[in-house]
């Protein structure tokens, strides 16, 4: 068994670095500050329940194994997917006989399906697969519901993900995950706290379930849609965004383009309930997320 207390940060990142120059393509900033991942394995247990022997935690982009080791201190099953062969040769080395434990996959993340019964996903995101990881997460927590998810993104991605500093931090991504989630902004992590050190200070951001009654019967993909299609345009009024049909509107069962400018004659003229009465004349960020949500049940009435 490998001794887990051996072990530390400053080791193991040293030890890949040895071996290997860190890519900016694949993201390849490490953390070092030991505070950082605390913090991380912190929030879990303030959201949901501590890491245990019962938890199956889904770690993307391993790497030197920091983030790695202290989840598997937790006493939690860990599935760690790395798509750089040196890191994952690198962990075969350093975390040795923990088979029942540890899965190590040398893959994209993104590629494939991830393994059944994750309880939670805890990752030091490579920036450049943010947004599409994010999307696998939702469809993923839509089959198999999460406990919580924790990651560590650049600041200016995680204030866009909790739409929480400012109406120009409403957007599509954020408006996306509140379908599932409760997104919260945590610690700042200083670019000093990896190596090498990235150009933009990061953020930890937690996602946990939300379950709300206004969306119990929405259609998501036109959620989705409609608010992609807004927000494509910041400064258009709502009334002129909507007034011309999304693209891929096909792509949404029973919606074509006559469907919609038939809908759109009504409603731009409507009012309706929960929204303010000039809301076709207001810019997309003007509205929350829950306005958003009446306005695609309004639509998909139609
Ligand atoms: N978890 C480590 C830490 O916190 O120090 C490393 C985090 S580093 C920001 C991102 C890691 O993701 C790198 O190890 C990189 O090789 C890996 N990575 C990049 N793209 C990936 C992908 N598509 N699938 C899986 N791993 C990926």
């Amino acid at each position: 068994m490998s001794l887990l207390n051996d072990l530390d940060t400053r080791l193991l990142v040293d030890l890949l670095r040895d071996r290997m120059k860190p890519q900016k393509s694949l993201g390849q900033h490490f953390l070092v500050d030991d505070s950082v991942i605390t913090r991380a394995i912190e929030i879990v247990s303030e959201k949901s329940n501590s890491l245990n022997s019962d938890s199956h935690v889904l770690e993307i982009g391993p790497g030197p194994g920091s983030l790695s080791l202290e989840i598997l201190k937790s006493g939690a099953k860990l599935t760690a997917i790395e798509i750089d062969m040196e890191s994952v040769l690198h962990l075969n080395r350093v975390f040795t006989d923990l088979e029942s434990q540890l899965t190590i996959i040398e893959q994209d993340a993104l590629i494939g399906n991830w393994p059944q019964g994750l309880t939670h996903i805890i990752s030091n995101l490579p920036y450049q697969i943010s947004s599409p990881i994010l999307e696998k997460i939702q469809n993923y927590h839509l089959k198999t519901p999460l406990c919580c998810i924790v990651l560590l993104v650049q600041e200016e991605f995680g204030e866009r993900m909790a739409m929480n500093n400012g109406y120009h931090t409403r957007g599509p991504l954020g408006m996306s995950l509140w379908l599932d989630f409760d997104v919260n902004i945590d610690r700042k992590v200083p670019s000093n706290c990896f190596s090498p050190a990235p150009q933009v200070n990061s953020r930890l951001v937690v996602l946990t379930p939300a379950s709300r009654e206004e969306l119990v019967d929405i259609n998501r993909k036109l959620f989705r849609l409609i608010t992609k299609h807004c927000y494509s345009n910041r400064r258009r009024k709502i009334r002129t965004s909507l007034s011309k049909s999304p693209k891929r509107l096909n792509r949404i069962n029973n919606w074509h383009k006559k469907r919609w400018n038939l809908a759109m004659e009504e409603i731009l003229n409507e009012s309706i309930e929960g929204l303010p009465d000039d809301w076709p004349d207001l810019r997309p960020e003007d509205l929350g997320p829950i306005e958003w949500a009446l306005l695609t049940s309004k639509i998909s009435s139609k």
